[in-house]
């Protein structure tokens, strides 16, 4: 619908209601009474670690049940005895592509939703899913909206990647109004450095409660504030950060300036792990959500392994995601929660780029984050000897001895040697899920 010529070319009050019912429709078909019961199921038992521990075990077994019967990929398992998860080889990424149909449910006879997963060096993954996967989804996102006090009625500005505005349009207003759920959809899109304090007025004058936002796009608000000495003047419940990595300064700068706690959700399309962050800043891994093994690597990090609960059309037994945690000594939150809690995310896939040594570096908002002026960034690496910086700036603010600071402090963290090539836009490019990466590295291996 919102894809559509007519969407395109309608006023903007009838774009409105177009998006009013796009959304009332996906809501229907996501938070149904299954979807809802869920929610409540998972809420009641994540304080109770018996309840908790009852429900995932039998969550693994269905799953392991389902893909040793229901796919060719795993049947091989089919004969085994006393057959656990650790039975299972680890399944990577490259044996789904080669493989694909040999890991769909030959049985089932639910609609196949497909969808891509990011793929960060061009190759992406197609994953499908079938409609009961798409609403334990929408339950455990719901459920972590209400852990940053999401109540019914609520008002929720919301700046992903939706394409809601025509790229066409060249004068504000750059959001739309969803009036059944009380949604207000600011286009990523268009976030230049003229519009952003609009943003953040248009939120404020509506009377926002929680933003739901990219990392990358809320960090561009934060920036906006920090640099112009300010706060946000709402009185916001709280922000749901998703679908991108959202680093330790970047939430602390965001929580500082818009006066609310950040409630960070780490997950992926393969549905293998989601980790998120409460109210006391820890992240929880929900181990209602799938099975978690922790690979332990060579550098103090551990790669998250993981087996979907939710999918029973693809499933995915021990598939190594590539992303890495800290771990962490806590036990215990005060939230109350029982599930494990990590350190942190390290970064997930791609986040990084080559020094010049050949080490990975990830944490690159480290290097732009004493320079005044950046209000965005995005590093590009296509080869092992130079790296081009793309950049928001605040022209009045950031001169030519901000940028040999910025190419200073490039080179201390990844190497000398590197040639640093700096490049003025409007706005960072986006994918085309509507994702800004902020690192984009093209060397393989
Ligand atoms: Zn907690």
């Amino acid at each position: 619908m919102l894809n559509s010529v007519a969407y395109k070319y309608s006023p903007i009050f009838i774009q409105n209601l177009l998006l009013s019912c796009h959304e009332l429709i996906k809501r229907k078909l996501r938070a149904t009474k299954s979807s809802n019961a869920l929610m409540q199921q998972l809420i009641s038992h994540e304080k109770d670690s018996k309840a908790l521990e009852e429900y995932s075990k039998n969550k693994l077994e269905s799953v392991i049940n389902n893909a040793i019967n229901n796919t060719e990929y795993y049947s091989k398992y089919k004969n085994k005895k006393n057959l656990n998860i650790s039975n299972f080889s680890y399944t990577s990424k490259e044996d789904v592509r080669k493989h694909t149909v040999q890991f769909i449910n030959c049985k089932s006879k639910e609609i196949k939703i497909s969808g891509q997963t990011s793929g960060t060096t061009g190759k992406s993954l197609t994953i499908y899913q079938d409609i009961s996967s798409v609403r334990a989804e929408k339950a455990f996102t719901d459920r972590h909206l209400q852990w940053a006090g999401f109540k019914k009625g609520d008002k929720i500005a919301w700046l992903r990647g939706d394409k809601i505005v025509p790229m066409q349009q060249k004068k504000p207003p750059y959001w739309r109004f969803s009036y059944f759920n009380n949604m207000i959809f600011f286009s990523a899109f268009h976030m230049t450095k003229e519009v952003i304090p609009m943003y953040i007025k248009a939120m404020e004058d509506n009377k926002v409660d929680i933003i739901q936002a990219a990392p990358s796009s809320v960090v561009t608000l934060a920036k906006y504030l920090e640099m112009n000495d300010s706060y946000y003047q709402g009185k916001l419940k709280s922000i749901v950060t998703s679908s991108e990595s959202l680093s330790l300064e970047h939430k602390l700068l965001i929580e500082k300036h818009f006066k609310c706690t950040v409630f960070d959700w780490y997950g992926l399309f393969e549905r293998v792990a989601a980790i998120a962050s409460c109210e006391h800043n820890n992240y929880h891994i929900l181990t209602d959500y799938s099975h978690v093994e922790l690979l332990e690597e060579d550098n103090g990090y551990h790669e998250i392994v993981g087996t979907n609960f939710n999918n029973r059309i693809h499933p995915l037994i021990r598939y190594r995601t590539g992303d890495y945690v800290a771990l962490s000594n806590k036990k215990n939150c005060p939230c109350g929660r029982v599930y494990p809690i990590i350190d942190h995310i390290k970064g997930r896939r791609g986040d990084y780029l080559i020094a010049e040594d050949g080490q990975k570096v990830y944490h690159l908002s480290q290097i732009t984050k004493a320079i005044p002026g950046i209000i965005a960034a995005q590093f590009l690496q296509d080869s092992q000897t130079k790296i081009n910086l793309l950049l928001v700036v605040d022209e009045n603010k950031f001169d030519s001895f901000q940028k040999t600071k910025l190419i200073n402090s490039a080179k201390k963290d990844l190497g000398a040697s590197l040639e640093i090539e700096i490049e003025l836009v409007d706005i960072i490019p986006k994918t085309k899920n509507g994702k800004t990466r902020q690192v984009i590295c093209n060397i393989k291996g």
